[in-house]
């Protein structure tokens, strides 16, 4: 799990997933599967702390030892895009 404080750090790490592309299902707001390299799918889930910040975090094993994955970073880019689309149907 790590702590989202700043968009624009990942977004080198975000061009890299959408160049890598791996496969992402949708299973609520927050919740993604995201496909690993093995084509097994990893749990990835942006969630917002009582503190008010954003945690995203992975079932992979990099993910498991608070390291940015590939995978929480597709999940996240989509969360992002959702959450953008939501901000805005809400106006
Ligand atoms: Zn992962």
């Amino acid at each position: 799990m790590f702590i989202l404080d700043n968009e624009n750090q990942l977004e080198k790490a975000i061009l890299r997933a959408k160049k890598v592309r791996p496969h992402v299902r949708f299973i609520s707001f927050g919740v993604y599967l995201v496909r690993g390299s093995k084509g097994n799918y990893y749990e990835v889930r942006c969630e917002r702390m009582p503190s008010g910040e954003k945690s995203v975090s992975c079932n992979c094993r990099a993910g498991e030892k608070n390291l940015v994955c590939l995978h929480s970073v597709c999940g996240l880019s989509l969360h992002i895009g959702l959450a953008r689309q939501r901000a805005e149907v809400g106006r």
